[in-house]
């Protein structure tokens, strides 16, 4: 081969070689770069994701998002928080939640593709998790929508939320409401039946009879007002944070007096004794006398009213408990309450003896819830023992000043 062509060769392999170098050069240029978008999309991506966990976190619903076979794609903090802190993505919700009927109506949903809610209500001792130790019904909203996607199968985000605390206090207001037209419809019932029984018949005529209807008709109107006083009294104490309380600073010994002096009658009648066991000095305390009259006349009341027929004793006791704080007791030896029902009573409308007679009207069954409530609003606790046969004791402990959270509303 001529020396000129071997040359020529060279230098070609030459130019090759450095044009190779060059090319590889650039390659691994480029591909350190495509690393460094690689991984700059990568920390974008994860930034994104970390954002969007943050925002579902701040749900303070249970979120979920799941594929058709309710497999969990993505779920937030409070979804965590509700199942116990489970690990849920890449599970199935069958796996996750007992509560079978939950299951069924979230299985219906996802597959029907469409916006949707549906509120669950969980007897007693069972909640999403199929059990717990909560005491009382628990409800539930669940909510569905499938995301907008361009598959056949999109995911479908799932929302529950609690509504217990409303659906209890709708369950109050139906008892209430309830309860409330059976107690106004008894008195009323009866007013009617006498007041078309003086029409309908000639009993007008005789006066003896007309007067001994209208004072059954005297009665039962007077229970109709002691009713509405008492309900509007318990709504009022009930509604919400917002009770006026009219604190100012009296003595309960005159308080109690006030009491007793309006119970004069009855305490006559059934020939009660009242026994006072009180500090010589007064005994100041900071409250709503309205509301404090309105608790003493309850329970001495109820006291004389639930025993008719026996010489009855009612010692009213107050000591300190320390220098904040005041101990009252209200105690009869009369018939007692029998200890099933002892924690009920305190519950709207509830009476030991349920049956009355025309003759023999009882109470209205919400005396002692008023009392409760009233002072609860005091800062106050009340307690009741009984020893059936024997005594009844109701025990209250109260601030001597109550917090200002609870007596400042509205003063
Ligand atoms: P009522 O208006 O029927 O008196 P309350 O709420 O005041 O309603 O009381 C509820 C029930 O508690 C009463 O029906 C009664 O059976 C019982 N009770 C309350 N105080 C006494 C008491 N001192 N002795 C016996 N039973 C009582």
């Amino acid at each position: 081969m001529p020396l000129s062509i071997i040359i020529i060769l060279i230098v070609v392999v030459i130019i090759l070689s450095v044009r190779l170098k060059t090319l590889r050069r650039e390659y691994e240029l480029t591909m350190i770069s495509a690393h460094h978008t690689r991984d700059k999309y990568h920390s974008q991506l994860s930034e994104v994701n970390r954002q969007q966990q943050l925002l579902i976190d701040v749900l303070g619903e249970a979120f979920f998002i799941v594929n058709d076979e309710l497999e969990v794609l993505m779920a937030n903090a409070r979804a965590s928080q509700i199942l116990r802190n489970q690990p849920l993505v890449g599970r199935t919700l069958q796996d996750i939640l007992i509560n079978k009927k939950l299951l069924q109506s979230l299985d219906h949903m996802v597959r029907d593709k469409k916006p949707s809610q549906q509120r669950i209500v969980f007897p007693p001792k069972s909640t999403v998790l199929g059990s717990s130790e909560l005491d009382g019904e628990t409800a539930w909203l669940i909510q569905t929508a499938p995301l907008p996607s361009l598959s056949d199968h999109p995911p479908t985000c799932i929302i529950l939320r609690d509504i217990t605390t409303e659906y209890r206090s709708d369950q109050i207001r139906t008892d209430f409401v309830t309860n409330a037209s059976h107690e106004l419809r008894t008195p009323l019932t009866i007013i009617n039946g006498y007041l078309e029984n003086l029409l309908e018949s000639d009993l007008v005529e005789s006066p003896e009879t007309t007067k001994k209807f209208l004072a059954i008709m005297r009665k039962h109107g007077a229970r109709l007002a002691r009713l509405i006083d008492d309900m509007l009294m318990i709504s009022r104490l009930e509604s919400g944070e917002s009770i006026t309380l009219n604190p100012e600073p009296f003595d309960f010994k005159e308080c109690l007096e006030d009491v007793i002096e309006r119970l004069e009658l009855p305490i006559r009648t059934n020939n009660t004794s009242i026994i006072r066991k009180l500090p010589e000095h007064a005994v100041e305390l900071d409250g709503d006398r309205f509301y404090w009259t309105q608790v003493l006349f309850n329970l001495i009341e109820n006291a004389i009213k639930q025993n008719p027929n026996r010489e009855l004793e009612i010692t009213v006791s107050a000591k300190m408990i320390d220098e904040h704080r005041l101990r009252v007791r209200i105690c009869d030896n009369g018939i007692g309450i029998p200890s099933s029902h002892l924690p009920f009573i305190f519950k709207r409308f509830y009476r030991v003896d349920k049956h009355h007679t025309q003759s023999d009207i009882r109470g209205t069954g919400l005396g002692l819830s008023i009392v409760k409530r009233a002072l609860e609003a005091h800062g106050a606790t009340i307690q009741a023992t009984s020893t059936p046969g024997e005594s009844t004791c109701f025990t209250i402990e109260t601030p001597l000043i109550p917090p200002i959270s609870t007596a400042d509303h509205g003063a």
